[in-house]
């Protein structure tokens, strides 16, 4: 129970802003932060997927640090919220070569995360826009066609295609070929809780400079009807408001391995977020806070937030006793600015971060965004919760691929979105 009338909270809020803008002194840099990326993005982690249970291996590690910052737990000693859900996993080979020459797995070619086992040496059938939207041709290839062939289409073309239901029909294979290779300049990989019919690789454009004749592919996947991960829960008790809590969120799951030789380390996505949590469990664990502050690290999210629907269903405190929730993700630059999902849903709270942002000079811009369903903010804003989504933006373009590494994150603005965000709970903490 809230004790405060309306008037006087709101009092106290813009006393709090008056007081912010001339006293900023959070001591900040971002050792810590590198030191949780490099440590989530560490090859015995895996990708913090799901593959010789990397996810759960980073969970120890934050139900490690949870404790040795200081937050307690709601079950007695036990961070974790367990559950399990259906995913297609890579532990085996995944491999391919072309005429010979073996493609490397992350950089050369990436296979669909719902792509079933797929073992042989297969023929290719080029389809080029011109083939899919004249008819006379369309017919001439269905007649003509092959069975056990790969369908190689260049990404390119796609966008120019007239013809949707010829396409379509090769998307869903109607054609009854063995497969389908795109080709592309960028692969962007993702997790899928389903094993398809047919296999889909992405091949990159270089590789096709030369004529190609055959594919030579190994690809051994295991689907897991119920893989066993949790989320990660802690907190620190309010002193004045002990059932009113302010949660900080960041989904700690990447896309984990596609084989032994190539695993995706997350380090902008979502090591950056996680790292942020921590630093601001940190604070909070040495300050006075009103409110209860909660932290919550999600398993799950690439796969479909399914972590946070998980605790939307079986929340530890009940929901409406959530006075904000602030999601983080992307936290690793910040050149061009953050932008805030849900920003037009929560103005006056939109308006403080902005307030904040210009009276302390962090970042060069804070957008406003309206309602998204890109991250785990999403199952509690359906559900009632005012909730912020943050992600940074910057000239970084290593997203959901092998090259989003802890080397090459820049953690650029890290310290003004640190300041913007810590800041951002004080004014809340009233
Ligand atoms: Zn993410």
């Amino acid at each position: 129970m809230n004790l405060l009338s309306v008037n006087n909270r709101i009092k106290i809020y813009s006393v709090f802003l008056l007081f912010l803008a001339t006293n900023n002194t959070i001591a900040q840099d971002s050792t810590y932060a590198r030191q949780v990326i490099k440590t989530l993005t560490a090859p015995n982690f895996e990708g913090r997927g799901y593959v010789n249970e990397g996810d759960s291996k980073a969970a120890k590690y934050i139900a490690y640090e949870f404790k040795r910052i200081g937050l307690q737990s709601f079950e007695e000693n036990n961070y974790f919220q367990p559950f399990s859900f259906p995913v297609n996993k890579f532990p085996y080979d995944v491999k391919a070569d072309i005429d010979g020459l073996e493609l490397i797995p992350g950089k050369d070619f990436i296979v669909s995360p719902d792509c079933p086992p797929v073992l042989g040496e297969y023929d290719f059938i080029r389809l080029d826009s011109q083939t899919l939207d004249n008819s006379a041709l369309w017919k001439k290839f269905l007649k003509h066609r092959k069975r056990n062939c790969f369908i190689i289409i260049d990404k390119h073309t796609v966008a120019n295609i007239i013809q949707k239901e010829n396409y379509n029909m090769i998307v869903h294979n109607e054609v009854k070929a063995r497969g389908i290779i795109y080709i592309e300049d960028k692969f962007t990989w993702s997790v899928s809780t389903k094993q398809a019919k047919f296999p889909v690789i992405s091949v990159k454009r270089e590789i096709f400079k030369s004529f190609r004749y055959h594919i030579n592919l190994n690809i051994q996947p295991q689907f897991t009807a119920g893989h066993e991960t949790q989320n990660v829960v802690g907190y620190i008790k309010g002193t004045k408001y002990p059932d009113s809590f302010l949660v900080f969120t960041a989904h700690y799951d990447h896309l984990g391995r596609m084989g032994p030789d190539a695993y995706f380390s997350g380090a902008n996505d979502n090591a950056s977020g996680v790292a942020m949590l921590l630093d601001l469990a940190k604070q909070v664990s040495k300050q006075k806070n009103n409110c209860s502050v909660a932290f919550i690290c999600f398993a799950g999210e690439e796969a479909g937030l399914i972590g946070s629907l998980y605790y939307t269903s079986y929340p530890f405190f009940p929901l409406p006793q959530i006075r904000f929730l602030f999601n983080m993700d992307l936290m690793g630059t910040g050149e061009n600015g953050a932008t805030i999902v849900n920003g037009t849903e929560y103005r006056k709270q939109f308006d403080t971060l902005v307030y904040l942002n210009n009276t302390l000079s962090l970042l060069p811009a804070v957008n406003i965004r309206g309602k998204a369903s890109n991250s785990d903010h999403y199952f509690f804003s359906e559900k009632g919760v005012p909730s912020f989504f943050i992600y940074l933006m910057g000239n970084y373009t290593n997203y959901h691929d092998i090259y989003d590494t802890n080397e090459a994150l820049p953690l650029n603005r890290y310290n003004q979105a640190y300041q913007l965000i810590s800041n951002f709970l004080k004014v809340m903490d009233y």
